[in-house]
């Protein structure tokens, strides 16, 4: 915890002289630094480097937001030659001891991790408490033999192969957490404390995080099976649909602008890239009113209509027909079904 505080104390000392001394660039902040810093806090010199990168991070924000930038959270970040894993057992540089060692709590699937050779061990973040290591792995690409279209809206997740996935009760539980929120806000006005922890509710997330993942891991898994090139609409904007003055309700821009999109479109993309499959991100304008068959546009198509008939004849499912459209537009090259049946015939 010490060291939690000294790490925070010293982002919010870099952001100080950051901002007071216009230092422009991560590197440039932390060979401003990292003498100082040695002197003032006593720490090992991989310290400032990750210092660096979080004050640099939070300056960055902060030209965006235009609020007054500071660390708030209780955090560590440190670099992989910085710490050590043995037997479970973490250990960090310090001062004064030398290096503090920390017994990790772990699963199976944290296990997988931390026994696999292939892996490249990353970075190290750590809160008050968890405990976060990345790793990274040289995939090999999959060349894909055909590819699928993925629609996502409010309510689910549609491929161009048909399959649905329902995310209603991602709707549903920012609804139902809304509600409770709002009850609470009249029932404890001033509570600025207990507002706070409310409106980060970690239940909440949890909650959405899981289901998302489920479904993002199903997408991705089927996908490999059938090594599948994965097409996605480029999400650019999409928040502008959550902004007020469109002539939506306020409770459906609440929920537009809650739903996690670039959550699952994220999962989605980092786990294919960790199996090595290929993504590709589109353009999404169009997508539902275009005709897959004929490339009509139906432009008096509403949100609330599920399903269309185009004067071509076709009849279309909203959000199949935009994940039809999405993987056209796709410009990956797959392999010819021919060849990749073959190809263990072939001797060279
Ligand atoms: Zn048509």
């Amino acid at each position: 915890m010490q060291l939690l505080h000294t790490f925070r104390a010293m982002v919010n000392k870099a952001i100080e002289i950051c901002l007071a001394e216009k230092v422009n660039g991560r590197l440039n902040l932390r060979n401003r630094i990292y003498r100082e810093f040695r002197e003032r806090y006593g720490v090992l010199s991989s310290y400032p480097y990750s210092v660096a990168e979080i004050a640099w991070s939070i300056v960055k924000k902060h030209r965006r937001w235009q609020r007054k930038p500071v660390a708030q959270r209780l955090m560590l970040k440190m670099d992989c030659a910085s710490y050590s894993l043995n037997n479970g057992s973490l250990s960090l540089p310090h001062r004064k001891n030398g290096r503090i060692h920390i017994p990790l709590t772990f699963g199976d699937y944290q296990r997988l991790f931390l026994t696999d050779p292939g892996l490249k061990r990353g970075s190290l973040t750590m809160t008050s408490v968890t405990i976060i290591i990345s790793f990274s792995k040289e995939s090999v690409r999959i060349e894909p033999l055909s590819k699928v279209g993925i629609d996502l809206n409010e309510k689910s997740a549609v491929l161009s192969d048909g399959t649905r996935y329902d995310l209603s009760e991602v709707a549903r539980l920012h609804t139902e957490y809304g509600i409770r929120r709002r009850r609470f806000y009249r029932k404890h006005p001033h509570d600025e404390r207990l507002k706070k922890k409310f409106s980060i509710n970690s239940r909440e997330k949890a909650r959405v995080n899981q289901l998302l993942n489920r479904v993002s891991k199903t997408i991705v898994q089927k996908a490999r099976e059938k090594s599948q090139a994965i097409v996605l609409e480029r999400l650019k904007g999409i928040r502008y649909a959550s902004r007020r003055g469109n002539g939506k309700s306020r409770a459906s821009r609440r929920r537009l602008a809650l739903w996690p999109f670039r959550q699952l479109q994220h999962q989605i993309g980092y786990k294919a890239n960790w199996e090595g499959l290929p993504v590709e991100y589109v353009s999404g304008s169009w997508t539902s009113k275009t005709c897959s068959n004929c490339g009509n546009i139906n432009r008096g198509l509403k949100l609330s209509d599920r399903s269309w008939r185009c004067p071509c004849g076709a009849t279309h499912d909203r959000d199949y027909n935009a994940a039809q459209n999405i993987v056209a537009r796709s410009k990956i090259e797959c392999l010819p079904a021919v060849l990749a049946g073959a190809q263990s015939d072939v001797k060279l």
